[in-house]
């Protein structure tokens, strides 16, 4: 659709408005926590924990996380001859957030051949272009067993505090299993979506039917498995599942198929474009296949998906290459006078609201029921919410006995001990799924569950009070061979958000290397160059911030209203991810490691 037939005011317009509609003064506090009462929300369905004595000893590295960040500097590290390497985590065995989601129809939304971290190391070609749960689950444990990191990991374990030893230059953890011990260097690789969070709905705590967050899904009330079996025990059962991000896109299609009645109870809708899966072909796996390919896909793919110039091929070929070799296009069309940000950013516009008005189209030609239809249509900018891909979604608002109850941006308005109430109406349910998301915004201690002490006992709560301050998002002064492995104030590359991890993996591997190499125990970033990296990434924050303000709430912006935004907004380095990954890439290769002391 050109966007020349679109009436571009309207549009926005309708964006401002249903923004408006859903804008809350309480912003990021209208979830419930998980604790407390809801503490049994948390609990592992998966795997028993199995008891085990405390341990007292010592290890070279110790790495909070066992998802894709700990295994990629895990793995980094022993390729780097630091074999002595311990993962803590929460869950029973690595994988992290595909540790925990299972729930049917889980599947990556960013093409496995770059979403699966090192599968050229491990030697796996995945099954789909974008593969299923299981077999991302699977990655996962490859890598814990192709690079030793079973041998000394500890699950089942909540670490509870990692404080700085002066006299000894160690770190000291603490763990929810009587643990204490010690390590040379520390990792946190935490991510931003494994603590799940429930919606502060008005009674929630009163139903009296079966209830579990989609991030712990009950086989055992649905039927069905995490391999997409059908949900056979839900054929005589009213379920509703509350949220409709990225999650209840996945797992709504099976609920639908499963043949009982279901709710889908929606504030926003999601932006629900083709998802085109498809088996992948060993003979031309075997062809691309040639050293240093994962390598060479990573950077296309970065390169397709972000600002800079146009590289020669794409060769994921996918909706996120898609939105952005439009965008791309569209610049290319301005003679070079007219090459300004304010021309950038009106092509941008255009690029979005024809693709938006595309998704718009194909909701009203997918779903039979008009009314319906309207309802699923998202008014906003693309990249205000995660944009989400799917074949079957949309498509199962036509199975019988499946309902869209759209609260018009107001959310359910209460939940008594049968069922929940939307405008007015009361609708009986056996259970209710809570596709509520994680908690992305709120502090990095309440989500992390410990508040690491540096030098001088200071909490990084402390020394992050007025924002986060680093150094490469990596390193932070007063926390020496400490490493926090996170996207803000570096690549933040959020559409495959595991090149973060293989990068961030890298620098550590060739900072310790370097550091045992000398001689030196204790690496530190100066002051200086932390204070002029944070004002170089700070330079960056004024475009994303307005940008994020006229959203429709979410957390991609902290719900719309969080007046320290400015503080904690995820930004990164100004330039964009393709150069973020050159200048670390030769920072790491000067061989001098800039801004890091080493003593
Ligand atoms: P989200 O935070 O994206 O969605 C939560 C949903 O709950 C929203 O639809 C929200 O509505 C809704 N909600 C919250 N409160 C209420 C209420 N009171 N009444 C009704 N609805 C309510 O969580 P997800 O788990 O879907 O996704 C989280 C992230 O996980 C994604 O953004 C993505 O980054 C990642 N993910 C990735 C996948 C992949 O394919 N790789 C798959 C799944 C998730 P509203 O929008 O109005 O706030």
């Amino acid at each position: 659709m050109a966007t020349a037939a679109l009436d571009k005011d309207a549009i926005l317009a309708r964006y401002r408005a249903e923004r408006d509609k859903r804008l809350r003064p309480d912003g990021n506090d209208q979830y419930v926590e998980v604790k407390g009462r809801y503490a049994h929300y948390l609990e592992d369905p998966y795997m028993p924990v199995v008891p085990r004595e405390p341990l007292t000893d010592h290890v070279t590295f110790a790495m909070v996380g066992g998802g894709f960040a700990g295994l990629c500097v895990g793995a980094r590290l022993v390729q780097a001859g630091i074999t002595d390497v311990r993962i803590i985590d929460k869950a029973g065995d690595f994988g992290g957030n595909w540790y925990w989601n299972r729930y049917p129809g889980a599947q990556c939304d960013t093409a496995s051949i770059i979403y699966l971290p090192l599968l050229e190391e491990t030697g796996h070609m995945p099954t789909e272009k974008y593969a299923h749960a299981p077999e991302i689950l699977e990655q996962s444990r490859r890598i814990g067993r192709t690079f030793g990191l079973y041998d000394k990991a500890l699950f089942h374990t909540r670490v509870e505090d990692i404080v700085w030893d002066e006299a000894r230059s160690v770190w000291v953890i603490t763990t929810d299993r009587g643990d204490r011990f010690t390590a040379d260097y520390v990792g946190t690789g935490t991510g931003p979506l494994h603590v799940p969070k429930l919606p502060g709905i008005p009674g929630i705590e009163t139903f009296k039917g079966h209830s579990f967050h989609t991030s712990r899904w009950d086989y055992e009330y649905t039927g069905g498995d995490t391999n997409g079996a059908p949900l056979s025990k839900l054929k005589d059962k009213r379920v509703a599942i509350i949220g409709t991000g990225a999650t209840a896109v996945q797992c709504v299609p099976h609920l639908a198929r499963a043949g009982g009645t279901v709710y889908v109870v929606q504030r926003t809708p999601s932006s629900v474009d083709v998802r085109a899966n498809a088996p992948i072909d060993p003979e031309w796996f075997k062809s691309i296949a040639t050293p240093g390919w994962q390598k060479r896909w990573l950077d296309n793919f970065a390169r397709n998906v972000a600002i800079g110039p146009p590289p020669e091929e794409d060769l994921v070929q996918d909706g996120w290459t898609d939105i952005m070799g439009r965008v791309r296009k569209r610049v290319l069309t301005l003679p070079m006078d007219q090459m300004t940000p304010a021309n950038i950013l009106a092509v941008n516009e255009d690029a979005d609201m024809e693709k938006m008005s595309e998704i718009r189209a194909r909701a009203e030609a997918i779903v039979h029921d008009k009314n319906t239809a309207e309802k699923l249509k998202a008014w906003y900018r693309q990249f205000c919410k995660r944009p989400c891909f799917h074949d079957a979604y949309l498509q199962a608002f036509n199975e019988p006995g499946t309902h869209l109850i759209d609260t018009d941006g107001k959310g359910v308005e209460r939940i008594d001990e049968t069922g929940f109430w939307v405008n007015g109406t009361h609708y009986d349910v056996d259970c209710i799924i809570y596709a509520s998301g994680f908690e992305v915004g709120t502090s990095h201690q309440r989500r992390a569950g410990f508040d690491m002490a540096g030098v001088g006992g200071k909490r990084l709560s402390e020394a992050w009070k007025d924002g986060i301050e680093s150094l490469h998002g990596l390193h932070v002064r007063g926390f020496p061979n400490a490493f926090i492995v996170q996207m803000a104030q570096a690549a933040n590359f959020l559409v495959n958000v595991p090149h973060n991890w293989t990068d961030a993996g890298d620098t550590i591997a060739a900072v310790i290397k370097h550091a045992r190499e000398t001689g030196k125990r204790l690496i530190e970033p100066t002051q200086e160059a932390q204070a002029s990296w944070v004002a170089l990434i700070r330079t960056a924050l004024p475009g994303a911030l307005a940008q994020a303000a006229e959203c429709t709430p979410g957390y991609y912006n902290l719900e719309g209203t969080s007046p320290d935004i400015s503080h904690s907004f995820p930004s990164g380095y100004p330039l964009g991810s393709v150069a973020y990954f050159e200048y670390i890439d030769k920072w790491r290769r000067s061989g001098d490691f800039a801004g890091l002391a080493f003593s």
